[in-house]
């Protein structure tokens, strides 16, 4: 898998410095998923408050771009409203569609480097399952409606 040189460096940043890595200590809502094809394990976990997600961390293993990706996601959505969360994991599922995002749309910068994942289909399930598992909490915590 060839990357641009510079994207590359970004992902192993990410890889080597998980930012949120650990687990929170008070109850938080917990969401474990996998990615079968890779090997790649998640657990998430995110603080909501007031319609807003306080705190995320993860622990897990798998592949550089799926732990890369859970760095960068949990990043992202600190602070961030429930609902803009949400809207991100759309916007994150398209670009990985290989469809043109607007990238300014998400606060973190890093994430433009994920990009070049859509090119490797057999790798975008590494790429998404962060969001996907972000997703399954919240939509999960909140089905009775924002
Ligand atoms: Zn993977």
């Amino acid at each position: 898998m060839q990357l641009d040189d510079l994207y590359r460096r970004v992902i192993m940043d990410h890889y080597q410095r998980p930012r949120n890595r650990g687990r929170i200590e008070n109850e938080a809502l917990t969401v474990d998923l996998n990615n079968p094809t890779c090997g790649d394990r998640i657990s998430l976990q995110m603080k909501l408050q007031n319609g807003k997600i306080e705190e995320a961390k993860f622990e897990g293993d798998g592949c550089s771009i799926s732990m890369a990706s859970a760095s960068m996601m949990t990043e992202t959505v600190k602070g961030l409203k429930v609902k803009q969360a949400l809207q991100l994991v759309d916007l994150f599922s398209d670009m990985m569609q290989g469809s043109e995002v607007d990238l300014e749309q998400f606060p973190l910068e890093d994430i433009e480097a994920l990009m070049g994942v859509a090119k490797f289909p057999a790798r975008i399930k590494c790429a998404t399952l962060a969001w996907k598992a972000m997703e399954k909490g919240l939509k999960n915590e909140y089905k009775e409606g924002l």
